[in-house]
């Protein structure tokens, strides 16, 4: 496939179909044009996934946070991406070893903010084998933890009936 440097045809369908992100993201992780993972996820038969679209929507959701551009281009200045799509911090960490994104908020709270478009509720940890990693969608909240936990339960509770 040509256009595209840095990035195959198959690199792409990969990550669409390990780590489904909009197109935007995916374009940017693997140093790639927008236009080319919307081509391969049409190839795949996946639905689209244009960004500005799912910001739209979800700008209109109450109890969003708007993440300054400022904000946003500091934090992929800082947050590296590496193999896998893991996110290694290069700014500032705490003396607990934590990644600082400013003297109050860490670098997680913000990638969380930059992923969800919402404040993070309660502790956010990271849920990839990659330690500290700053990634927004290796990260959860509390919200999100409790809302796995009861559809593990709602799961196991099925499986019970059958
Ligand atoms: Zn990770």
């Amino acid at each position: 496939m040509s256009g595209c440097r840095g990035a195959s045809w198959e690199s792409i369908a990969r990550t669409l179909q390990t780590d489904n992100a909009p197109d935007a993201e995916i374009a940017d992780r693997l140093h790639c044009a927008p236009a080319f993972v919307r081509r391969v996820r049409k190839d795949l038969g996946m639905r689209p996934w244009p960004v500005r679209v799912e910001l739209q929507r979800r700008s209109v959701k109450p109890g969003d946070c708007e993440v300054a551009d400022e904000v946003q281009r500091r934090y992929s200045e800082l947050a590296v991406v590496i193999e896998d799509g893991h996110r290694r911090w290069r700014g500032r960490f705490s003396k607990d070893n934590v990644p600082m994104y400013s003297h109050k908020d860490s670098a997680y709270r913000v990638a969380f903010r930059i992923q969800h478009r919402r404040e993070p509720v309660g502790q956010v940890r990271v849920e990839c084998e990659r330690a500290r990693c700053v990634e927004g969608l290796h990260l959860s909240d509390q919200l999100m933890r409790e809302r796995a936990k009861e559809l593990r339960q709602e799961t196991e509770a099925l499986d019970g009936q059958l």
